[in-house]
């Protein structure tokens, strides 16, 4: 049974993070079941969150 190539990758299991859910896009070489962040690879502070009503 053939479906259309769109249809197809549909019926493929999305990636999500393992953590937090988030889906992934796909990467190649990519083993990693957690996105970037719950990874670790970009390290961003967690507390940096500027905050706009924050007037100096
Ligand atoms: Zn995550």
């Amino acid at each position: 049974m053939l479906l259309p190539v769109n249809q197809f990758f549909d019926t493929l299991p999305k990636k999500q993070c393992s953590k937090c859910g988030t889906v992934m896009e796909e990467q190649s070489e990519c083993y990693t079941h957690e996105c970037d962040e719950c990874g670790g690879k970009t390290v961003y502070p967690l507390t940096f969150k500027p905050d706009p009503k924050y007037q100096p």
